[in-house]
């Protein structure tokens, strides 16, 4: 028995696991080529550093994010007790509906996000044009994109600040942790100074953290990710509990502690193989796209011409909710590393109802209902992606 994880992570090798500690934040930052740059222990915790530099230096309080995000985007907003503002994806797009973003921007629009989902690219040039009209940041959160690019740039530095998250299943991981970058040298040394603040020295919570790497390590393999994966996902399946089979359930607070020398050490060894790991995953990525391409009336969300997205997995959008779920209902519990990236929009999720506005934004919705993504880890074979080709076949 084999079990595809949901996305290409970076497999460690047991050897990273020793040797010199530390270096992981340069290391990320050289990767990513940010001139400034601080490490935190998760992408969240990055985003609440940003909003509380970006706060105190503008004193607004709305935040405009997209309607399809991960819930802690959400949560992370409230932590600072700031205001969200939802704004709907464009039509058949990850991109926001610029109309509906611009009648949102007004006088008390602190910052809004514009955000790189799946290892794609999303459009910041026109977010940042707008923002600046209304005297609002723009943040990106590559949370799920370290490595991407574009016209030979990494996302994260188009707009005033950005976030990437090392979260175990979103490609190179700490298990957990985030790298925040900046352009600005002022904004850095804002968010520098909030850092200084608010993360703290947690010994229990780091050695926690190091026993979970150490975990991961040895357990993200496909002969484990039965055990480790697949029957949490297959129990919480059979209970009905999607939130659970898709891991969007999280409790309220933000933990904000320092990553230890040993994790950091760890990422950077890891780090030193990402690049060729990527180019790995992409080449497979598009030998499948071409075959994904062929379903009639499934869209694949791809890269325009001047983008180098990475492929963590494949993001499809089906024709209706009916044929999604038909899909889902097959290859949920398969194996394959086909699953949804969120359940829900944020207004749907009934943990989120206090900070979150209920909204309608019907292109993300649409999108939540009718979207499942396809793992593009190196483990599935040309077997099992058939497998899954032949059921996206049968309903489409
Ligand atoms: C995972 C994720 C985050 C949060 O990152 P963590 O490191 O898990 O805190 C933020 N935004 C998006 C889009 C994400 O997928």
């Amino acid at each position: 028995m084999r079990e595809m994880p949901p996305t290409a992570g970076l497999p460690l090798s047991l050897l990273e696991l020793f040797g010199t500690g530390g270096g992981f934040s340069r290391a990320a930052q050289d990767y990513v080529g940010a001139p400034h740059a601080g490490l935190a222990c998760s992408g969240t915790a990055c985003f609440v550093l940003i909003l509380t530099a970006l706060h105190r230096l503008s004193g607004r309080r709305t935040v405009i994010v997209p309607a399809y995000t991960c819930p802690l985007v959400a949560l992370a907003i409230a932590h600072c007790g700031l205001k969200l503002r939802l704004c709907d994806l464009a039509a058949d797009s990850l991109d926001f509906n610029m109309e509906a973003l611009a009648a949102l921007c007004d006088e008390d629009t602190l910052a809004i996000v514009p955000t790189h989902l799946v290892g794609r690219v999303t459009h910041v040039t026109p977010v940042l044009r707008l923002a600046r009209k209304c005297g609002a940041f723009v943040v990106e959160d590559a949370a799920q994109s370290f490595g991407a690019r574009r016209g030979g740039q990494s996302v994260g530095l188009e707009g005033d600040a950005g976030f990437f998250s090392f979260a175990a299943g979103k490609g190179l991981s700490l298990y957990e942790g985030g790298l925040w970058v900046t352009h600005d040298p002022v904004l850095a040394s804002a968010i520098g100074r909030a850092q200084d603040e608010l993360i703290v020295r947690d010994v229990r919570q780091e050695f926690r953290r190091c026993l979970e790497l150490a975990a991961y390590a040895l357990f993200y393999r496909p002969a484990f990710l039965p055990w480790a994966y697949g029957m949490p996902l297959r129990r919480a399946l059979k209970k009905g509990d999607l939130l659970g089979v898709v891991g969007d359930v999280f409790s309220p607070g933000v933990p904000m502690h320092r990553v230890s020398g040993w994790r950091q050490g760890v990422g950077r060894r890891a780090l030193s193989r990402l690049q060729a790991f990527h180019r790995q995953t992409t080449i497979q990525a598009k030998r499948r796209l071409a075959v994904l391409d062929r379903l009639p009336g499934v869209q694949v969300f791809r890269d325009m011409k001047d983008e180098e997205g990475i492929w963590p997995c494949f993001m499809l959008r089906l024709p209706d909710q009916y044929k999604r779920d038909y899909a889902l209902g097959v290859l949920w519990g398969a194996g394959l590393g086909v699953t949804c990236m969120f359940i829900h929009v944020l207004p749907d999720y009934g943990y989120l109802r206090p900070c979150v506005p209920q909204d309608a934004c019907p292109n993300a919705r649409g999108l939540a209902a009718r979207s499942l993504t396809i793992t593009n880890s190196p483990w599935l074979d040309d077997a099992g992606f058939a497998r899954i080709i032949g059921v996206l076949k049968q309903v489409t």
